[in-house]
């Protein structure tokens, strides 16, 4: 089975403004609090997708009651660590041109008692994973290379690891050799210090990463669809033009897609579709972590992956 890891959870509240102006009283036309936090986001996309999952890591207080019931109601197993403090809130604010603003609380404090707890509840769910996904920031009080702790739990039992993180968390992480990790290009601009200017640079940056033992690296890029650079291939992935509505949470929407194909054991190229198509679908809603059967299967004919041929 699946299980994924967020660590700090949030309610979403995603408001609808005609027009963005700081500095004045805004009047939002359209309110709409969700669980979210990027692993949720995955969790999900992979029910919609019809399979079931277990999500873990931290919820408190009155937010994290609502967090859990959110996910209750849509039928998302959890299993969560209750701590003390206070889960967090995240506004993400759209104007009529889709552009987004969002604002993002840093979230609670774990204390060691908690994570102690998290830790033996952590041992018994990895007997029963495939696929272990991590996604987002660490919570405050965590081990700064916490993802290289759980990554190697993982490796010692045979258990998929995909890290979708950023920052301090992802570099230290992928030294536990992640099944995949997938930063965008800012994150991956982020990570090697290296100003990105094509394609080629995006494959060689990934391949110094599968030097240090990754065994993919997936780079997405928005609306260029993605790259996907391994010891054996480069995959680039072309999507073709879609409305956007709310790209955010695209990324979660693909990490659900190149799971649930891992999970079923397609083909690389097949799980790629997948993927995008996921993503694809997750920016045509207004909602973050929403995705459409119908657009999905649609999607997967249309997209195209080949063989790249690097020119470096
Ligand atoms: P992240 O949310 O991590 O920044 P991306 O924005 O790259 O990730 O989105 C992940 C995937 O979702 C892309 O590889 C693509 O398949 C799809 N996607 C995202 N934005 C768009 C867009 N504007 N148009 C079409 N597809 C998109």
């Amino acid at each position: 089975m699946i299980t994924v890891i967020t660590f700090n959870p949030s309610i979403d509240r995603l408001y609808k403004l005609d027009k963005f102006e700081i500095g004045s009283v805004q009047r939002a036309n359209f309110v709409n609090p969700t669980a979210g936090g990027k692993g949720l986001n995955v969790a999900k996309v992979l029910k919609k997708l019809g399979e079931d999952v277990n999500c873990i890591g931290f919820l408190g207080g009155f937010n994290g009651k609502y967090i859990k019931s959110e996910l209750d109601k849509i039928g998302i197993k959890n299993n969560f660590t209750q701590i003390k403090e206070e889960s967090r809130i995240c506004l993400n604010i759209i104007d009529s041109n889709n552009k987004s603003t969002e604002i993002l609380e840093s979230g609670p404090n774990i204390t060691k008692e908690e994570i102690d707890e998290f830790e033996n509840y952590l041992s018994e769910v990895l007997e029963e994973t495939e696929i272990l996904v991590a996604s987002g920031s660490l919570a405050k009080g965590l081990p700064k290379d916490y993802y290289l702790r759980i990554g190697n739990l993982c490796r010692q039992k045979n258990i998929k690891f995909i890290l979708d993180s950023s920052g301090e968390s992802l570099k230290l992480g992928i030294n536990s050799k992640p099944y995949l990790i997938k930063p965008n290009i800012d994150e991956l601009e982020n990570l090697s210090k290296v100003k990105i200017k094509n394609v080629d640079d995006i494959i060689n940056i990934s391949r110094s990463i599968l030097l240090k033992g990754v065994e993919n690296v997936c780079v997405s890029m928005g609306k260029d669809g993605m790259v996907l650079v391994n010891k054996d291939f480069v995959y680039k992935v072309e999507i073709p033009n879609i409305k956007i509505v709310n790209p955010v949470g695209s990324g979660d929407s693909s990490i659900a897609g190149f799971s649930l194909g891992t999970l079923k054991g397609y083909d690389l190229k097949d799980t790629l579709k997948l993927s995008n198509a996921c993503g694809m679908s997750n920016a045509m809603h207004i909602s973050t972590g929403d995705v459409n059967l119908e657009d999905i299967n649609k999607f997967i004919d249309e997209i195209k992956v080949y063989e790249y041929v690097c020119n470096v």
